[in-house]
Parts: structure tokens; C-alpha cells; sequence
């Protein structure tokens, strides 16, 4: 069972690795905007229950286990942006917001919330569904400011 903390910090150690290509403390405190010790703490918590290896001098690497997780826990993020695009979010809030979410909504909801762009995904794309949502959305003014990034939708 992994808490909440544990997964913000395999996110942060996933994207920075995605970025970058290697991981150091520093980084990660950096990231987090959290302390150097806290950091410290964690990546030994982390290496405690097998889901990173911490090279001293070197950086800081997934275990097939962490890495595993990692994947797990950026699907859920993808979804949720997705989730938030939809519903007329723009990209640069529905990143942020979708960190939020993570964090502040019950893990039932996440589920409802994932499983609903899962299901709007496998609609047919005869179905027009999100452009409908998407053209009901102008009609309101509520979507001006991600117009140029309709059509992705
Ligand atoms: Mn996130």
C-alpha cells in the first residue's frame, strides 16, 4: 500500500527521469518545493519498499515494481487532464488541476472520474459526442480560451 506522498514523489522522480533522463535529490526537492531532508527521508522510504534503487553518487532508478507503479500513476494523471480537457478545462490548467485532484478528491471519485473518459473514449466517433459538449460549451462562452485546441479533442 503505497500513501499519497509516496506516489507525488514516483511522479516526480517519473517525470523528471522522462525530462532529463536521470534523477538527483536535488531535483526532486526542487520539484516538490520540498527540503533536502524530506527528500531524503522519502528516497530512503522508497528504497525501503523496493520501488527505486538510490546510487549515492549516481541518481536515483526504478525497480520494475516502482516503475510499474510510475506507469500506473501518470495513466491516472493523463486521464484526469483528459477528463478536465473535456469538460472545457484548458491544457495548463487541467495539468495542475489534475495534480490537485489526485490529492484532494476520494480515490472512488478518481475511479468514477477515470472510468468515464475511459467510456467516453470508446464511443464511436460517429457519436459527435465531445464535439457536441465542445460546440455547447462556445455557445455559453465558456471556451474561447482553448478554441485552438478543440479539434485535438
Ligand atoms: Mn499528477
Amino acid at each position: 500500500m503505497t500513501t499519497r506522498n509516496m506516489e507525488d514523489y514516483l511522479e516526480a522522480i517519473w517525470n523528471l527521469q522522462d525530462k532529463k533522463g536521470y534523477v538527483k535529490a536535488k531535483d526532486i526537492a526542487e520539484k516538490l518545493e520540498v527540503s533536502r531532508p524530506s527528500v531524503s527521508e522519502m528516497i530512503k522510504k522508497l528504497s525501503e519498499n523496493e520501488y527505486i534503487v538510490y546510487e549515492k553518487y549516481g541518481g536515483i532508478i526504478f525497480t520494475g515494481k516502482g516503475k510499474k507503479l510510475a506507469q500506473e500513476i501518470k495513466k491516472r494523471h493523463t486521464l484526469l487532464t483528459e477528463f478536465l480537457n473535456i469538460i472545457g478545462v484548458d491544457e495548463q490548467n487541467a495539468q495542475t488541476d489534475a495534480c490537485k485532484l489526485e490529492h484532494d478528491v476520494s480515490p472512488e471519485t478518481i475511479t468514477c472520474l477515470i472510468e468515464f473518459v475511459e467510456f467516453i473514449n470508446l464511443l464511436p466517433e460517429s457519436s459527435n459526442w465531445k464535439e457536441n459538449f465542445q460546440e455547447y460549451l462556445k455557445k455559453r462562452g465558456l471556451l474561447e480560451r482553448s478554441s485552438n485546441k478543440n479539434k485535438k479533442l
